[in-house]
């Protein structure tokens, strides 16, 4: 579909996925010419999110093969079109989930155009012109200027690039439950991944107590000591559960796979919320008493719009956070896929995409 699509004039080298092993191998492939609302983006930096797996090895039962992966990009702007006033040749930039919105419907003019309907993602998306999105893990994209932000200048693009995706869909869930301003609140981390240690991270610069509830006592010392985490539970323990019943005000799921959500709803407050971003590929078991015995709320949400990407990312300029990464070259993907699969990684791979492999 995408190599006979008219303007798509531009060959990029990549990296894909052809099937559900996931074994990602270089791919050359086409990107439109610039248009006029585009900008030119010569990638130097780009994080590997767990949804990255979820889509090379198809557990949504989604993809479009080849995939490139990748939604959490840093790089630098080499083109401009002749619409975009915002951006000029050589600003640091971002790109993440979206690549594109209708503009039109309320979503989209309340600046929430993450739940427009019709919205189009970075990869393994369907562009309006009917081409399959590719993502970061290649050397160049071609963007939608209303889809791109500013990266500020004292955030290295490396530890930034993460931001774009983990880094915004556990702000957005702050923001919604006006966590950034009212500090002293008992807020729950389950899982210590890469959306989790920078949770962390928001919650203790808004002044919370961040308990982490995580099935790896190995990363208690670190979380402690390094992430600034108040407390740290095991789930799978029921002792330690016990020890936090009825006491947190907010969890944050961020969990990659399948689990049950009745044991974390019991840590809640009367009335607390159990917001989800995790995306297990099965159903999660969500037992009702829980809920009705505490009047417990769960709910999701889906990564950020543009505009609270940006604030974001201010925010992180302003309390100095970033991501804690391992950077990998570009022949190292396979390798980092299989070690993030493993829970083996503190706390997110990025993927020094303009380095030498
Ligand atoms: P990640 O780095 O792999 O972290 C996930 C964490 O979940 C792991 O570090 C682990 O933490 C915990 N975990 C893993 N397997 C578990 C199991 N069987 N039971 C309980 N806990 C388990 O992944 P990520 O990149 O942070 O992404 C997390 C999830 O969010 C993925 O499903 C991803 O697709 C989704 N996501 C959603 C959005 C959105 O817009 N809603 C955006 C980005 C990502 P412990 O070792 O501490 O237990
Ligand atoms: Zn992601």
């Amino acid at each position: 579909m995408t190599q006979t699509t008219l303007n798509h004039t531009q060959t990029v080298s990549g990296w894909a996925a052809h099937d559900a092993s996931g074994i990602i191998t270089p791919y050359v492939f086409k990107r439109r010419e610039n248009g006029e609302n585009d900008v030119t983006i010569e990638i130097l930096y780009c994080g590997i999110c767990h949804t990255d797996i979820h889509h090379v090895k198809n557990d949504w039962g989604i993809t479009m093969y080849p995939v490139v992966p990748g939604h959490e990009i840093t790089g630098l702007i080499t083109k401009v079109g002749s619409n975009v006033s915002k951006f000029k040749i050589g600003d640091r930039v971002g790109v993440g989930c979206l690549a594109a919105s209708c503009l039109r419907c309320d979503f989209c003019k309340q600046e929430e155009e993450n739940y427009c309907d019709e919205i189009q993602l970075t990869y393994n998306g369907i562009f309006w012109d009917g081409s399959i999105t590719y993502g970061g893990y290649s050397k160049m994209l071609v963007a939608d200027h209303r889809f791109v932000v500013k990266v500020p200048e004292s955030l290295p693009m490396d530890a930034a690039a993460p931001l774009l995706c983990a880094g915004i869909t556990v702000y957005s869930p702050f923001k919604d439950h006006n966590l950034l301003d009212s500090p002293g609140k008992k807020i729950g981390i389950v899982g210590l991944g890469g959306l989790g240690h920078v949770a962390i991270k928001f919650g203790k610069a808004f002044g919370h107590h961040v308990t982490v509830i995580s099935t790896s006592p190995s990363k208690e010392k670190e979380a402690r000591e390094r992430l600034g985490a108040d407390d740290f539970i095991i789930s799978t323990d029921p002792q330690q559960m016990q020890s936090k019943f009825r006491t947190l005000d907010f969890i944050l799921d961020t969990v990659s796979a399948h689990h049950s959500l009745g044991p974390t709803l019991e840590l809640l407050k009367v009335k607390g919320t159990l917001m989800l971003v995790g995306a297990p590929d099965k159903p999660v078991d969500l037992p009702a008493f829980p809920m009705i015995f505490g009047k417990r709320a769960v709910k999701g949400s889906m990564t950020g719009s543009m505009k609270e990407t940006q604030e974001m990312l201010d925010v992180c300029a302003k309390h100095n956070i970033r991501c804690d990464i391992e950077v990998v070259k570009s022949d190292q993907i396979n390798e980092a896929l299989d070690r993030l699969a493993r829970n083996d990684v503190k706390y997110r791979f990025v993927i020094d995409i303009a380095g030498k492999p």
